[in-house]
């Protein structure tokens, strides 16, 4: 997978290529799905949702050049494999995921791979942030948006690093956004397509 789908991709940072070897992907699949746990597709988790595409998860990773000593909230955990490879690269993670079951998926999930350490799984509309534990280095969303909702962008440290997909619910722009000096500049990395970002 790291060879095929990454590196000849133009994933090069080299902590998010050990990250992605690190992390076993057919952990974080359902039991039917395991066979294919590393083709180069989404696949299904339940609930209408699905794990994001390996390449899709390092790119992400990659644009938000993160370090070992950064907090960063993840919105979407779906089954906690993309929080995972965000806990290698970072100091710690927040990731929110609205539909309970696949909260308790992600939290086991992570838990069994050994990964929970760093890895808080809140239950919750991501939409909104985490209030309470914001201002985040690096805030990743996992669902597509309209717009970038406000309060992410509010719970962004200056400087700060977020990416995520804007546009309908057929094909999206992953943006990179970027806070720094109190300005914020975005830029699209490519095009994309994840499942919604839903209201409660
Ligand atoms: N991060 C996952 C992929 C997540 S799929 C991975 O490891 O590959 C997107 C997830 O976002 C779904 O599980 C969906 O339930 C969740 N989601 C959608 N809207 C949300 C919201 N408003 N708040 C939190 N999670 C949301």
């Amino acid at each position: 997978m790291v060879e095929r789908q990454l590196r000849c991709r133009a994933i090069r940072d080299p902590r998010v290529l050990a990250a992605m070897l690190e992390i076993p992907r057919e952990e974080f699949v359902p039991e039917s799905g395991r066979k294919h746990a590393y083709a180069d597709d989404p696949a299904p988790i339940g609930h209408g949702q699905t794990i994001s595409q390996p390449y899709m998860v390092a790119l992400m990773a990659q644009c938000l050049e993160l370090k070992d000593t950064d907090t960063v909230l993840e919105v979407g955990a779906g089954c906690g494999y993309h929080a995972a490879v965000l806990a290698a690269l970072a100091a710690r993670v927040i990731t929110i995921e609205l539909i309970p079951e696949l909260a308790e998926m992600a939290h086991q999930n992570l838990e069994k791979s050994g990964r929970a350490g760093n890895v808080l799984v809140v239950c919750g509309d991501g939409s909104q942030g985490c209030p309470e534990l914001a201002p985040f280095d690096a805030i990743s969303v996992a669902a597509a948006a309209d717009d970038v909702p406000v309060p992410l962008l509010e719970q962004l440290k200056d400087p700060g690093r977020m990416v995520i997909p804007v546009g309908s619910s057929w094909e999206q722009e992953l943006r990179v956004i970027r806070k720094s000096n109190g300005e914020v500049t975005w830029h699209i990395a490519t095009f994309c397509r994840f499942v919604p970002l839903r209201s409660p």
